[in-house]
């Protein structure tokens, strides 16, 4: 039904390696984070990370720098940031429908 948002939306969310926190309880907009087991899923803080994994796993899964998961700050072009954001806050739909992200309150903070 929303498909004529969401399917682009998916794809610039896509092409610019925006990440969306992958607890079902935030969903953010990432600009850095938790990555893990390659991108399997990203986790935007600590808390969020631990809906799903322990500190333990979480180690292990780092191994010391070796593994694929850890935490990163991604390169972004805030003005894509911006714009998509901004999509995201005039849409309500897209908060509350199957991606439900949530837009990010402190874009404005971000200097790049
Ligand atoms: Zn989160």
């Amino acid at each position: 039904m929303y498909d004529d948002i969401l399917i682009p939306l998916r794809e610039i969310l896509h092409n610019n390696e925006i990440r969306i926190c992958s607890n079902p309880e935030c969903k953010k907009i990432m600009v850095e984070g938790y990555v893990i087991e390659n991108g399997m899923e990203y986790y935007c803080c600590e808390e969020c990370l631990h809906t799903e994994i322990t500190e333990e796993e979480f180690i292990e899964l780092y191994d010391d720098g070796e593994g694929d998961s850890y935490y990163t700050e991604w390169d972004y072009c805030i003005h894509t940031l911006k714009a998509i954001n901004k999509l995201v806050e005039e849409a309500p739909v897209l908060q509350a429908g199957e991606l439900g992200i949530v837009p990010m309150t402190n874009i404005n903070k971000l200097n790049k």
